[in-house]
Order: C-alpha cells, then structure tokens, then sequence
C-alpha cells in the first residue's frame, strides 16, 4: 500500500537531508558508529510483525526473512566497526617545515545526502535498512530511501525503526528521509535534486541504467552505484566434471534453484566441453530438476517476466529442453534447464541475458578456446565459477586469465549464491552487472562509495578533523611523513 506523496512533500524531505547530513558531518567518528549501533538496535527489537508483513510481501518463506533480518543487524555492526577504526579515513598527513614546506593533510569525508533504491529479492538487507543506507550512514551522509513499491509495508516498518533509533540516539530523524509514491516519477525526482550527491540502487538493468543516465547527465553529474545482476557463468572442466559427475550436479541445481533462482548470483549459465561426461551430467541434471517442486515468485510482475523470458529462451532456435521441475500451479514458477552449442550462442546475442529465476543454460563447447570464446562474449559479471582441479585450470591459464577481466568475485569451486558480509567481498563487476566495477557493495568497504578525498594546507591542528590532529585522538592507521604509523 503506498503512501501518494506530492512532489512539494518530497522536495522537503530531500532539501530536510542536509540537516541530517550536517549532523553526521560534525559528530566525531566513533558517535557514528554508536549511531549506527543504536539503528541496529532498533532493528533487533522489531517483532513478528517485521517477519510476518513482509512474508506476506515477499512470499519469502519465514527463516530465510529470520536469517536476512539478522544479516541486516550484522550489516550495521560490522560496517560501524570499521567507521569506528578509521578504516575508509585513509588519513595522509604530510607534515610542513613551517617554512618552504607546506603542510599538507587529507583525509576522506561524506559526498553529501544519498539517495538509496531497495531491490525486491532482499526486503531487509538490500532495501530500506540495506546495506546501502547503512554504508552512506557510515560515510557521514544522510540517506533519502525511494520506497519499494514490492515491499511498501515492510518499507515502511524499517524506515520507522530506523527513526525510532536515530531519534532515541539523540539524533536528528532527517539523517534518515523516506519518500513514496506509485510512479517512476518519485525516483526521478529523487536522483535529479540538486541536494543529492549519490545514488545507490539494486534491481533490474533498466531500471538501473534510467537511473544511471538521469545521475550522471544532470548539470552536476553525480555518481551512480547500480548493482543490476547478471548470469555468472560457470565454467565445467573436463577432470572436475569427470570426477564429480553426480555430486556437482545436484550442487549446480541446488544453487541454480536455492530462492526460486532470484539472486543476483544466480548460476544462469553452465559452460563445458562436449564429450561422454558432459552427456553424462546433462541427464543427472535433468533428474535434478525433476525434483524441484515449483514456488511462489517475489510478485506477479517478476513471474510474469520469468515465464516469458522462458517461453522466449525456448523458442529460439537450435535451444533445447534438458529437464524441467515439478508443476502444481500456472501461477508458479518451474525450474528448467536448457542447453545449447557454443555455435548457437555466440550467433545469438539474447542467450547471455538474465532470466530472474530458476532456469539455466548449458553451452556446450567444442574445447576451451571456443569456451573462450562464449565467454569473451559476455558483458561483465558478478561472479563466475570455476567448476575444475587444479589441473584443468593449469591447463586451461587462457580461460583463468580472461576471467578475471570479467567479473568482480572468482570462485573456485563452489556455488556463487550466498554473498558473505565481510572485508574480503566484491559484489559488484563490469558493466553491466554494476556502473562503477571499482566498487562493492557489500561489506565494510561499500562504505567507500559516498566518500571524496579533502586536503587541508596549513591548517591549524584545532581546525582539522580528528582523524588529521598531530595526536590521532582516534588511535587509527595513518601515514605519516611516508611511513604507516599505527597507533
Ligand atoms: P526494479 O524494478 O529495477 O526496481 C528497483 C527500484 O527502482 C524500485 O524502487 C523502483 O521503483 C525503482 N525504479 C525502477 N525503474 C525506475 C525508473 N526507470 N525510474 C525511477 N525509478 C525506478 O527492481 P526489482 O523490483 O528489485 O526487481 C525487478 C527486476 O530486477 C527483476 O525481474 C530482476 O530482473 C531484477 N533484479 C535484480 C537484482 C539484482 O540483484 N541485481 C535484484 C532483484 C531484482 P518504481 O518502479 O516504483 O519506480
């Protein structure tokens, strides 16, 4: 159910951003982080309503809401952990002589208000209280969050507890600002105010490059992270496929099935090379598939993009049915895997889009050049998967090179759904899986997104910010005069 809101109503609360955004400009780093602490607190102490509204939303099932609600808390912790310690200050103090030398310091500080964009497949860690909001937070910017029209009551219930938070923290509610209405017009309007200096969005590929185009072509371009997904190749290789014939292929569909397929590292496409194994593999994977029953979707609009997308896949030529999934209901999705020849794919450029949802290719290829080839012709993933020995990639080094061009996260063995919250994590890749490969947007590192490096020359200690004061009051790594000091 929407809240209509008009455009005057939105505008102020996009121009109210700056009071939360000054606010979070003057507090000391470590206030921040208990900010952000006192956030997830307020999230913890959310009921059953929290759980039960967006299952009814979502038709997510109650522990995956149980377990993305506690991934959302640990979001908000660890990143405030990592404000805490000056991690993203990347503090350089070059000290002057008083003389000839100038003295030169520069740390890292907020963009300024964020807007932030939900994706339906995450209504707790990728939406209202996401991980984007809690990054921008972490930088020092206030967020306006465009509600998700999937998930409006869920919305709306987050963005309260985030208020409740920050108001009994003792800071101002406009640090969090919260905008509706049922047309693409309110984000529109979000991305092109001049307030706004940063845009974060999870979702389709055009809703991402509208978006994108609107940011940076306004009269002060603006940085746009849209994360807008894609098919993470796999890539079989003869030892592996050979060795774990059974095992793998029951993982590959687990994977390719876990959510009703609707992660953004969903394994859409299995590459390998043809020959009595992959024959092999091709039929235990159409028993795999016989076992899955068909499910709910996150909503009609998203079932219906599924089924066609299907339809469409089917109907090309030269496309082939391996096996599909059990099905009760015309309203529910049923999981499929298709295959095909490299000859076919590379001649036809809609077999490497994305199908949200459980279906997946199979690429058959002649050797690993032409699995070379299907790969080079992929835009940018998020992740791709090495199915192989350490043998098949020592003899395949072309394929392990080209790779890494070619995503942001590289997994050997393995399933790439399930994106950890940690230090070590890319989630994000070349376009089109993401605008800005630079960046991820999980992890403590998202936080890096809404920063801009500021130096101060021959600044008085008293006017530099406390991560730039001769006594590092905040006990954080710096580098010093060109040596890394850490205190
Ligand atoms: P979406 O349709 O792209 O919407 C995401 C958010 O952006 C919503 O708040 C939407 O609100 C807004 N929006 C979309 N297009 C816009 C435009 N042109 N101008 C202004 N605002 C716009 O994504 P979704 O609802 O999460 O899922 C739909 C599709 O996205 C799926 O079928 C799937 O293909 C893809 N998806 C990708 C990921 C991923 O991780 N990359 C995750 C989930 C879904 P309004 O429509 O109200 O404007």
């Amino acid at each position: 159910m929407y809240i209509e809101m008009s455009n005057e109503q939105i505008h102020g609360i996009i121009q109210d951003s700056l009071i939360g955004y000054n606010y979070l400009q003057e507090i000391s780093l470590a206030k921040r982080a208990d900010l952000m602490h006192a956030i997830a607190d307020s999230i913890d102490a959310l009921g059953e309503e929290l759980i039960t509204t967006a299952q009814a939303e979502s038709a997510l099932p109650i522990p995956r809401l149980q377990g993305e609600k506690q991934r959302t808390i640990n979001q908000w912790r660890s990143y405030a952990n990592a404000v805490r310690k000056g991690v993203y200050s990347e503090a350089r103090i070059d000290k002057g002589d008083g003389a000839s030398k100038a003295d030169i310091r520069k740390y890292n500080k907020g963009l300024g208000p964020v807007a932030v964009f939900g994706a339906s497949n995450f209504p707790f860690a990728f939406s209202t209280a996401g991980g984007d909001t809690a990054s921008a937070i972490g930088a020092g910017c206030s967020v306006v969050f465009k509600e998700h029209p999937g998930h409006p009551k869920t919305s709306q219930i987050m963005a309260k507890a985030i208020v409740d938070g920050l108001v009994k923290f003792g800071a101002p509610a406009e640090v969090f600002g919260y905008i509706s209405g049922s047309s693409n017009a309110v984000g529109e309007q979000l991305v092109v105010h001049p307030i706004i200096k940063a845009v974060a969005f999870t979702g389709s590929f055009r809703g991402g490059k509208a978006l994108f185009d609107l940011g940076t072509q306004r009269n002060e371009p603006i940085p746009v992270f849209a994360e807008m997904g894609s098919v993470n190749p796999v890539l079989a290789l003869p030892q592996y496929l050979e060795q774990n014939l059974t095992a793998f292929a029951s993982q590959y569909i687990s994977s390719l099935t876990l959510g009703v397929g609707q992660f953004c590292t969903n394994p859409g496409l299995l590459l390998a090379i043809k020959g009595e194994s992959l024959d092999q593999f091709k039929l235990l994977l159409a028993q795999e598939i016989a076992k899955v029953t068909d499910a709910v979707m996150l909503h009609a609009g998203i079932a219906k993009a599924y089924s066609e997308a299907k339809s469409h896949l089917s109907n090309q030529s030269d496309v082939a049915l391996l096996g599909d999934g059990i099905s009760t209901e015309e309203s529910r999705a049923v999981a499929a895997v298709y295959g095909t020849s490299a000859t076919t794919f590379l001649g036809n450029s809609l077999l490497g889009e994305e199908i949200f949802g459980p279906t997946g290719l199979v690429v058959e290829c002649a050797d690993s050049e032409e699995m070379a080839l299907v790969l080079g012709k992929l835009g940018g993933q998020l992740t791709i998967t090495f199915a192989a020995t350490a043998e098949d990639v020592a003899q395949n080094k072309n394929l392990f090179t080209l790779a890494q061009e070619k995503c942001g996260r590289l997994l050997f063995n393995g399933m790439p759904t399930g994106v950890e919250v940690v230090y070590g994590m890319q989630h994000g890749g070349p376009y089109p899986s993401t605008t800005d490969s630079r960046f991820t947007s999980v992890g403590p590192d998202a936080v890096k997104r809404f920063l801009r490096p500021l130096s101060f020359q021959n600044w008085p200690n008293e006017f530099l910010p406390e991560e730039l004061q001769n006594e590092n009051p905040l006990k954080i790594e710096r580098i010093v005069d060109n040596q890394r000091t850490v205190e």
